[in-house]
């Protein structure tokens, strides 16, 4: 069953949005060669705690950080750690944050100084890819809208779309219904209405878009070592249209 959010319930995932916004925004400035993935943990937790925020992610199913910082190859759910950040590199990450018990949930793909073109079009081709997306997300349409034209956008540009791990619901957990893929044929599923909250986060490959998790039994990395980006918003279906809850202020 798909939750409907109250009015109330919806303030509070905006303000857990911002917390969100904000630190993704924070964190993305703080991108640098010579720096290890593990600082970025650190000031995600500082600036999480001067906000009166917990990290959504610390401690979920014994997840030991309070983001994810996965780099190149790595797709989703690295953890930040002493790997050491590189000009060239795309950085993604993914935060999470807990405000009065509501969640919201938001990644981006960081471009490391001069990035290969290839690089950079998987990048741009995955930031559309969500935009698009969110632009389905409208009362009316059905949930497979927002996956088709995930799809079509970063198959367009001959990349692939990760199946092994898709976008979900979001509002008192972390993951609620319904599953969000990031493939599939339109005009499916369950009808949208106002009072849903979707986190849609569409992964993209550079080569095939098998994904592999590491022994470490968090890190996905795509399984031929092709570079991977990330980009995730949490979304509120209004009468109004999609509204970003953590799209930075
Ligand atoms: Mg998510």
């Amino acid at each position: 069953m798909i939750e409907l959010k109250t009015p109330q319930e919806l303030k509070w995932m905006r303000r857990a949005g911002e917390v969100v916004g904000g630190l993704l925004v924070t964190l993305a400035a703080l991108v640098r060669p010579g720096m290890k993935t593990r600082e970025l943990d650190e000031r995600a937790m500082a600036y999480l705690h001067d906000r009166g925020a917990q990290p959504a992610f610390l401690g979920y199913r014994g997840f030991p950080a309070s983001i994810c910082v996965s780099v190149n190859e790595e797709v989703v759910h690295g953890i930040p750690a002493e790997r050491e950040i590189c000009a060239g590199d795309l950085v993604s990450l993914d935060v999470g944050a807990v405000v009065e018990g509501f969640y919201a949930d938001a990644a981006i793909t960081v471009m490391v100084g001069p990035v290969s073109a290839q690089a950079k079009r998987l990048v741009q081709a995955t930031s559309q890819a969500l935009e698009e997306g969110i632009a389905r997300a409208v009362e009316g349409n059905r949930l497979s809208d927002i996956s088709h034209a995930v799809q079509q956008r970063v198959e367009h540009d001959g990349f692939g779309v990760v199946r092994d791990f898709v976008g979900h619901g979001i509002g008192r957990a972390l993951h609620e219904d319904p599953p969000v893929p990031n493939f599939g044929p339109p005009h499916v599923g369950p009808r949208l209405k106002a009072g849903m909250v979707l986190a849609i986060e569409p992964m993209a490959t550079l080569g095939r878009y098998d994904v592999e998790v590491l022994r470490d039994g968090w890190t996905a990395v795509t399984k031929d070592r092709s570079l991977a980006a990330h980009f995730e918003h949490t979304v509120a279906i209004t009468e109004d249209g999609p509204e970003i809850l953590t799209r930075p202020g």
